[in-house]
């Protein structure tokens, strides 16, 4: 049914031993979700993303693990199909909660200029929902958070979708005072007019172009472009998955903004990012005192 559905509906489709253990399967994960989700098995990991220029941390980017009796699930393996079966909604308004409110703890402690931001990430299925932005406003003003503290990522093939329906959304989340972030920018095919009609403030290269920058000249004439566009445009650049110092060298040198990647963290709990704040803090004092 799945599979007929997603080949356009009204279609039918023939099952075989393989399908009918796939949809076992399916069902299971789904049941399983279900359940996690009630008994609290999802917990929120954090990867800094970093200033190029100063080396310190400027905020985080909060990602959802499933803590599951036998080892941790990557979202990887569930984000579709939670998205599928609606569950993302109170998944992602439940970690959008803790992770504002757990940046307002480290903000106290950790103060900065800027103050440090969250990112989070929302989800076509949530994108679509007309309750949005007024539901993230309203949980926000409950918290006494700052608006300009949180930042949105939005894949590019939604942000920069063609229709009058995704500025209007784009719209009224940009009213509330947050950030918004294209991520994972690079992989759509999307329209370089619209993105200077769009109320974004930051792209996000997407970590197959970083990845391959130091070997593919190619994959780094493609970064230098971006970042040249995104400046053009007065926006700021993230480069995601970043794993070596070559590729710190490279995003420097083309006046990259900020670095998040493996070479600075891998995406790790609140107790993991306190000790990263905590040296990143002693590493400024020293730094200050020469
Ligand atoms: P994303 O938003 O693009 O998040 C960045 C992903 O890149 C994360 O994978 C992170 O672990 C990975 N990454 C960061 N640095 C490196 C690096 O140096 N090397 C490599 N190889 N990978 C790196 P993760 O946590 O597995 O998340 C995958 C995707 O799942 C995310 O991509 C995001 O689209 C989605 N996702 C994760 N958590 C959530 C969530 O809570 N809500 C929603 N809606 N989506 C989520
Ligand atoms: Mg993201
Ligand atoms: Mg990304």
């Amino acid at each position: 049914m799945y599979r007929a559905k997603r080949g356009g509906k009204a279609r039918c489709e023939v099952s075989d031993p393989a399908m009918h253990a796939n949809a076992v399967k399916r069902l299971k994960l789904e049941t399983d979700l279900r359940k996690a989700f009630d008994q609290g098995e999802f917990r929120v990991f954090y990867q800094p993303i970093v200033s190029l220029k100063t080396g310190k941390i400027t905020g985080f980017e909060a990602l959802t693990r499933w803590q599951r009796p036998e080892g941790v699930v990557p979202p990887g393996e569930f984000i579709t199909v939670a998205e599928e079966i609606g569950l993302i909604i109170p998944m992602n308004r439940q970690l959008r909660l803790e992770a504002c409110q757990r940046l307002q703890a480290w903000q106290a402690e950790f103060a900065a200029n800027p103050p440090l931001s969250m990112s989070v990430n929302i989800t076509p299925k949530e994108f679509a929902q007309p309750d949005l932005a007024s539901e993230i406003g309203t949980a926000l003003k409950h918290i006494g958070f700052n608006p300009a503290c949180l930042q949105l990522e939005i894949i590019e093939t939604i942000a920069m979708g063609d229709t009058e329906k995704s500025g209007q959304v784009l719209a009224q989340l940009k009213a509330l005072g947050v950030r918004l972030s294209i991520d994972d920018f690079g992989t759509g095919y999307s329209s370089l007019s619209r993105l200077r009609k769009i109320p974004v403030d930051t792209l996000k290269i997407d970590r197959a172009f970083i990845m391959n920058m130091d070997t593919d000249s190619e994959s780094r004439e493609i970064v230098r472009i971006i970042i040249m566009l995104a400046h053009n445009l007065g926006l700021k650049v993230v480069a995601e998955g970043t794993e070596t110092e070559e590729h710190i060298k490279l995003l420097k040198a083309l006046d990259c903004e900020m670095a998040q990647g493996y070479s600075y963290s891998r995406p790790a709990d609140d107790k993991a990012m306190l000790k990263l704040l905590e040296s990143n803090r002693s590493a400024s004092a020293a730094s200050a005192g020469n």
